[in-house]
C-alpha cells in the first residue's frame, strides 16, 4: 500500500514485530529517534498516519500526541501509541491525549495490520472529503465559516456484564455522554432504542456482538458502533474493523480508558461530520445565486451534463427503452426590467428580482428547479411534465406575479413576466433554445404572455416497438 508512514522510536518500542509488519505492508516508512526529529518530519511531509513509540507506560507518547494535535494540521492524522502499558489507565492517558490506538509491545500481528488499514482507510476518507470542499471552494466559492459539529454525545452502552454496568456508566457519564445502558441481548430484542443514540458500544459475551452491531449500522451507517472483543480472540476485532465498525477495544472493559477511548471517536467522528458540512455547504453556495437563492447558471450546466449522459446511458443497446418521462423548461424574463431599474434605482431592482424569485419557487413543485441564468431571466426545470402541464404552470406563475402588485416605491409596483415553454426529449441545449424563441414570440406578442415551442417528437415514442 501507498502510505506514508512516520514510526517514532524510543527504546525499544514500538516492538520490533510492530515494525515487521509496517516495513513488510507499507512501501513508505520513515523511522525517527526522537520527538525532536518527528517534529521536523511532520513539519516536512504528508504523513497518513504515525506510530508513536513510548518505552514506558505510554506517558512520553501521550506529551508527544497532545503536542502534535495542537497543531490543526495534524488534527486528523491517526496516531497509534505503542507502549508497555502498565495499567489501563495508562492506556486512557493516550486516548486523552489523541491517540487513535494502543498497542502493547505484543500485539496481535493479524490485528494491527487490520488496525493500520482502519485507521488508514479512516484517513483517506478525511483527505477525500478535505480534497472536495476544497476543491469545490476553488471554483471561486466564498470559504464558508467553519461551523463546529457538536460532539456526538448520545451513548448507548449495551453489557452483559451486571457487575461492569454501573461503573461504566459512571465513567461514561463523568466523560460527558448521556448514557443509556442496556443489556446486550440478542438481535431481535435490540430493535429500536427510544432516542437514537449517536455512538453505540456492544459489550457481550453471550450474544455476537457482531451481529447486533450490525443491526445499529442497518439504520445509520455512519453511526460509529464500538464492540468488545475477547483479548484472547482477535478475529470479532478483525471482522469489527473490516465491517468498518470503530476501533474495538478489549474485554474486560476498563471504565476509564473506554471512556477516553470513546471520547476520542467521538472527537474524531464530529470531524468527519463538519468536513462533510462544509463540503456540501460550498457546494450549495457554488450552485446557488447569491441573489435569489435559486439555484445559479453553474447548476443548470451541470444538470443538463448529467441529464444529457442519464440519456445516453439509457439509449445505450440493452439498456430499457422505458422509464424516459418527459422534460419541460420554462424560461422566464421580466418585461422592461431596465425601466424598472431606471426609475427606482439598481437596489430596488435586485430587490424586485428576489421577490420574482421568491413568486416562482412558492408556485412550482418540490421537485421543479428554479434557476437564474443571467440577469432578470430564470429557467424552471420541470422533470415529468408534459407539454400541457409545463403551460399551465407556465399560465400560474405568469398570473401570480401580474396579480399582486410589488410593494417596493412609493406605490405598489407592477411587474410582469413573458415565459417561453418548451418540452421534450432533446438535447436539454436545444431546448433551452426552443424556450428561448417562444420567449420572444411572447415579448412580441406584447409581453406579460406564455407562448409553448411546438413540441418535438419522443423519441422512445417515436422508435417502433422492439
Ligand atoms: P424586455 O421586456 O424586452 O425583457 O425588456 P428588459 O428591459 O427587461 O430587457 P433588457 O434585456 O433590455 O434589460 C434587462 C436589464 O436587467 C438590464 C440590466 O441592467 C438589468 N439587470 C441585469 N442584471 C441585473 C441585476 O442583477 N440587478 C438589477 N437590478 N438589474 C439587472
Ligand atoms: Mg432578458
Ligand atoms: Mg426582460
Amino acid at each position: 500500500m501507498t502510505a506514508r508512514i512516520l514510526i517514532m522510536r524510543d527504546g525499544d518500542m514500538p516492538a520490533a514485530t510492530v515494525e515487521r509488519v509496517l516495513v513488510r505492508d507499507y512501501a513508505a516508512i520513515e523511522i525517527v529517534g526522537g520527538w525532536a526529529e518527528a517534529q521536523q518530519a511532520l513539519a516536512g511531509g504528508a504523513f497518513d498516519l504515525a506510530v508513536i513509540g513510548s518505552d514506558d507506560d505510554g506517558a512520553r507518547a501521550a506529551a508527544c500526541v497532545r503536542a502534535l494535535r495542537c497543531d490543526p494540521m495534524h488534527e486528523a492524522l491517526p496516531v497509534i501509541v505503542a507502549a508497555h502499558f502498565a495499567t489501563p489507565d495508562s492506556a486512557a492517558l493516550a486516548y486523552a491525549a489523541g491517540a487513535d490506538a494502543a498497542i502493547g509491545p505484543h500485539p496481535d500481528t493479524v490485528l494491527l495490520g487490520a488496525r493500520l488499514r482502519h485507521l488508514l482507510r479512516n484517513q483517506a476518507l478525511v483527505e477525500e472529503l478535505r480534497l472536495r470542499r476544497d476543491a469545490s471552494r476553488s471554483l471561486g466559492i466564498k470559504v464558508v465559516a467553519i461551523d463546529e459539529a457538536p460532539l456526538p454525545r448520545r451513548l448507548l452502552a449495551l453489557t452483559d456484564d451486571g457487575k461492569l454496568a454501573p461503573d461504566l456508566a459512571d465513567a461514561l457519564t463523568h466523560a460527558g455522554f448521556a448514557v443509556a445502558v442496556g443489556i446486550a441481548r440478542p438481535v431481535v430484542e435490540v430493535a429500536a432504542p427510544g432516542v437514537a443514540p449517536e455512538l453505540v458500544l456492544i459489550d457481550a459475551a453471550r450474544v455476537d456482538p457482531l451481529a447486533i452491531a450490525a443491526r445499529f449500522r442497518q439504520i445509520d451507517r455512519r453511526r460509529p458502533v464500538v464492540i468488545a472483543h475477547e483479548a484472547r480472540d482477535p478475529f470479532r476485532a478483525v471482522r469489527a474493523l473490516e465491517l468498518g465498525l470503530a476501533e474495538p477495544l478489549p474485554r474486560p472493559l476498563d471504565p476509564g480508558a473506554t471512556a477516553a477511548a470513546i471520547t476520542r471517536m467521538a472527537e474524531r467522528h464530529a470531524l468527519t461530520t463538519r468536513l462533510r458540512r462544509q463540503y456540501a455547504q460550498s457546494l450549495d453556495l457554488a450552485v446557488t445565486d447569491s441573489l435569489t437563492g435559486v439555484f445559479n447558471r453553474r447548476y443548470l450546466d451541470a444538470y443538463f451534463e448529467l441529464l444529457a449522459r442519464a440519456r445516453h446511458e439509457r439509449a445505450l443497446p440493452g439498456a430499457a427503452a422505458q422509464g424516459e418521462g418527459p422534460f419541460a423548461l420554462l424560461l422566464v424574463d421580466v418585461d422592461r426590467f431596465k425601466d424598472i431599474n431606471d426609475r427606482l434605482g439598481h437596489a430596488v431592482g435586485d430587490v424586485a428580482l428576489r421577490m420574482v424569485a421568491e413568486r416562482l419557487l412558492g408556485h412550482v413543485r418540490t421537485s421543479d428547479m428554479v434557476v437564474r441564468i443571467g440577469g432578470e431571466e430564470f429557467v424552471v426545470l420541470m422533470p415529468g411534465a408534459d407539454l400541457r402541464t409545463a403551460e399551465t404552470v407556465a399560465e400560474r406563475l405568469r398570473a401570480v406575479i401580474e396579480e399582486k402588485p410589488f410593494a417596493l416605491g412609493p406605490e405598489p409596483l407592477r411587474v410582469t413576466v413573458s415565459i417561453g415553454v418548451a418540452e421534450g426529449a432533446v438535447a436539454p441545449a436545444e431546448l433551452l433554445k426552443d424556450a428561448d424563441l417562444a420567449l420572444y414570440a411572447s415579448k412580441r406578442k406584447g409581453r406579460n404572455c406564455v407562448t409553448a415551442a411546438a413540441p418535438r417528437a419522443h423519441p422512445a415514442l417515436a422508435a417502433p416497438a422492439a
